[in-house]
């Protein structure tokens, strides 16, 4: 559903504060209230009958279409996405990628995906849609040529995601998509990464866009949501296939997800900064062999990421100079700023020791079989997360 009066003319920083937050849904107040609801009543009969043949959203039916708290996250995300008409939420950012495939995919169909796409995603290519007759090609976004001749093979879609999981290579997206729409294939992202705020996917020429709101818009590591936001056509394919599956996200959810988002912009701008300050610091380290970040000037990817997004975000990953596997975990254990964990885009610094090459089918793995370390920096002050680091270093 697309936002009340049209304020895309409005900058991104004002759409954020803004979206969503209609008057029939907040009422007096400045948030929309939680709608705890499986129920709602009907005033009679012809008003349950009215009800339900108009299949919409911002329209009271039935506690799997929603309530105002829901519509007005999902209403706030379209908000800040260029292109967007509509955006539909999910459990998780898994379960946002499965909705996604289930709406544009069928038996018999050919899917190309990023070879360095989010290892769930890779392993939904390889599990469920293979066991529905879908099959999946992987290819290195830096090969157009390869990429463009599996396109001839009669691929219905592609996935993107930039930059890749763990190891961030950049890619070329307008040039993927104007390969792929020259064929009719159907362009998906997953744009978690950037969020809408570092990278317009759609104006880039994707498709449909998905985001795990599990990172940078609940910001706070304490829920798990997904979106997948598209233009007028995909957008009901979307939402079709949401309900269909029965995917509806809780309204205290939403309204945590929400609260978080109204703050994403300046969490972002201060993560950017301050991982672009902890990356350069790591460059210069002896222990340290590469730094895995399209921020830094030095990334092969970098003029891609200066020509096409707007903004970037605290997640890198940094190789050591190591030949002892153990090396990562070591690091891992001596930080005392950085819990070690999985998700990221919380507030609070993470570290990972990661080993993508078992994730890698047809790119070289920038890490080879070097120990590697993502980290996710938070809002903590960066000269602290280095000395955490150097300290930590020491161990290598
Ligand atoms: C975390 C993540 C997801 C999945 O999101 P969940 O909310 O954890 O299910 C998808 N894509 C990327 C790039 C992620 O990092």
């Amino acid at each position: 559903m697309s936002g009340g009066g049209d304020e895309s003319h409005l900058k991104p920083a004002t759409r954020i504060v803004r979206g969503g937050r209609r008057r029939e849904w907040t009422g007096p107040v400045v948030n929309p209230p939680v709608w705890r609801a499986s129920t709602h009543l009907y005033d009679t009969d012809a008003d349950r009958q009215a009800a339900g043949g108009n299949n919409a959203d911002g329209q009271f039916f039935y506690g799997r279409r929603g309530a105002p708290t829901q519509w007005a996250l999902a209403d706030a995300l379209t908000a800040i996405e260029p292109g967007a008409y509509g955006t539909v939420l999910y459990p998780s950012g898994v379960a946002a990628i499965a909705g996604v495939m289930l709406a544009v995919l069928k038996p018999g169909d050919l899917l190309l995906m990023s070879d360095n796409a989010y290892d769930p995603t890779r392993s939904m290519a390889t599990g469920l849609l293979a066991r529905m007759g879908i099959a999946t090609e992987f290819f290195d976004p830096a090969d157009t040529d390869a990429y463009a001749a599996l396109l001839d093979e009669g691929a219905k879609a592609v996935w993107l995601e930039a930059p890749g999981s763990l190891t961030f290579e950049m890619t070329d997206v307008p040039v993927l998509t104007s390969l792929a729409r020259q064929r009719g294939a159907t362009v998906m992202i997953d744009n978690t990464w950037a969020s809408p705020l570092g990278f317009a996917a759609l104006e880039h020429g994707c498709d449909i866009v998905m985001m795990s709101l599990s990172k940078h818009v609940g910001g706070h590591s304490d829920l798990m949501m997904g979106s997948a936001s598209a233009g007028k056509r995909w957008y009901a394919a979307l939402r079709r296939v949401g309900q269909e599956l029965g995917q509806v996200v809780s309204p205290d959810d939403a309204a945590l997800a929400a609260r978080g988002l109204r703050t994403m912009g300046v969490r972002l701008e201060a993560q950017t900064r301050s991982a672009l300050r902890v990356a350069e610091w790591l460059e210069a380290q002896p222990q340290v062999a590469r730094v895995l970040c399209p921020l830094l000037p030095s990334h092969p990817g970098h003029a891609l990421w200066k020509r096409d997004f707007t903004g970037g975000c605290g997640l890198f990953s940094f190789v050591l100079a190591s030949d002892d596997p153990a090396a990562s975990a070591r690091v891992a254990d001596a930080l005392r700023l950085f819990g070690i964990g999985y998700s990221w885009g919380g507030y609070e610094s993470l570290a990972l020791p990661i080993a993508p090459r078992s994730y890698r089918s047809v790119m070289p793995c920038p890490t080879g079989g070097a120990p590697a370390l993502r980290l996710s920096i938070g809002l903590e002050d960066p000269e602290d997360l280095i000395a955490d680091l150097a300290e930590a270093l020491t161990q290598v």
